[in-house]
């Protein structure tokens, strides 16, 4: 398979308002069930251990006209709960069974209340996650939200989620993991091969699908990517932050590469990223999850980091591990957790030497000409005085 077919396939998933590939999934089989999730992270493998498909919602992107969503909320928060409203009230989330709203900000957690009121028959559950890392603390509250959350899902499905049922898709998530890990990894040494307009839709394209199917394209992608012979371009290499919850329009991300930047890390979408090891699939799966999320997940703005000093570190390591000229700070307008990390992380980010640039998005921004502008003068002056 090209890379052509591969990108032209997730970018029609990407513009499906309608998410017919979850329709289909669900009407392949009586009594089948789709379980929608906010950002930024919910663990996948226990919707796929309940035998139902994960279905990534994030927001309508910069195509769907959003009318009843603004009538919910007022005019200076984000756009995604709006849209996700928007989404809702037209129906195209009609064939959702159930939907989890995790712990990222108020709006969410909101979101949360909003849905059970509004959508009475979906099974929704507001996913609360430990803002303590203390595996004896943190990981044992975690290990009974976790419980909850296996109960609910019984619930809605009818069958029992055994512990080699959650297992058996941890492998599986510990696959997919891997595997984007390495399509990462692919992009960060060869950048002109993988572009960030095809990963990202890539990544996209597997929070709305099977995971074995998407394990499959994973592995394809990077077998055509690898073999296709495209121009090297004297691009910075930079890093982005701050885009883990709304997304920017797809065109924002390509503004960015035809503005000279080759994208060598991101937190677009994390989910699939947050884990960054694999979740041992020996012993009590709940507690295995619990314990990697303690001791090995990524640093976002949506997780409280105890110590001053550790705050950035993060970030640092990560602009180093992938070898970024520079870091582009870029956030959801009104995104109350990312506007309030920024400065603390550009502050640790100038420390430590490494030249930024900030600016906020919505996921309908519509402008890119000053994106470009800006994103073209920062590659510039890289190249010049870094
Ligand atoms: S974009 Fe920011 S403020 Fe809005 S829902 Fe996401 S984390 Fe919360």
């Amino acid at each position: 398979m090209s890379v052509a077919d591969i990108v032209s396939r997730c970018e029609q998933m990407y513009e499906d308002l309608d998410f017919s590939y979850a329709r289909k999934w669900k009407a392949a089989q009586a009594g089948r069930k789709v379980v929608g999730f906010l950002p930024v992270y919910v663990p996948l493998e226990m919707i796929h251990a309940a035998g139902c498909l994960p279905l990534g919602i994030f927001g309508g992107g910069d195509s769907m006209e959003v009318i009843h969503g603004d009538a919910y909320y007022q005019s200076y928060i984000c756009r995604i709960p709006r849209s996700t409203i928007e989404l809702g009230v037209t129906k195209r989330l009609d064939f959702v069974d159930g939907m989890l709203f995790p712990f990222v900000c108020d709006v969410i957690r909101n979101l949360s209340g909003m849905w059970k009121i509004m959508f009475p028959n979906v099974w929704t559950k507001f996913f609360d996650t430990p803002q303590n890392f203390d595996p004896a603390i943190g990981g044992t509250y975690y290990v009974q939200e976790l419980q909850e959350l296996r109960e609910g899902l019984e619930h809605l499905t009818g069958r029992k989620i055994s512990d080699d049922d959650i297992r058996r898709s941890t492998r599986l998530y510990n696959e997919n993991r891997n595997l984007v890990r390495q399509v990462y990894a692919l992009r960060a040494k060869e950048p002109w091969k993988c572009p960030t307009s095809e990963v990202y839709v890539l990544m996209r394209a597997g929070l709305m699908m099977d995971v074995e199917e998407h394990n499959q394209m994973l592995k394809d992608y990077m077998a055509a990517a690898s073999a296709e012979d495209r121009p090297k371009r004297d691009n910075v290499r930079i890093a982005i932050f701050g885009s883990f919850c709304e997304q920017p329009p797809l065109n924002l991300i390509k503004s960015i590469e035809m503005a000279g930047c080759y994208v060598v890390d991101d937190d677009y979408a994390v989910v699939n990223r947050f884990l960054t090891v694999d979740v041992p699939t020996d012993g009590n799966p709940l507690e295995a999850l619990a314990l990697t999320y303690c001791t090995h997940s990524v640093e976002t703005s949506c997780k409280y980091v105890p110590v001053e000093e550790d705050k950035g570190k993060f970030h640092i390591a990560a602009v180093k591990a992938s070898g970024a000229e520079g870091v582009i700070y870029a956030t959801p307008s009104f995104c109350d957790p990312a506007l309030l990390d920024r400065p603390m992380v550009c502050h640790r980010l100038s420390d430590a030497g490494i030249p930024y640039i900030a600016f906020k998005y919505a996921e309908n921004s519509g402008q890119m000409q000053p994106i470009r502008e800006q994103a073209g003068t920062f590659a510039d002056s890289i190249k010049l005085w870094s």
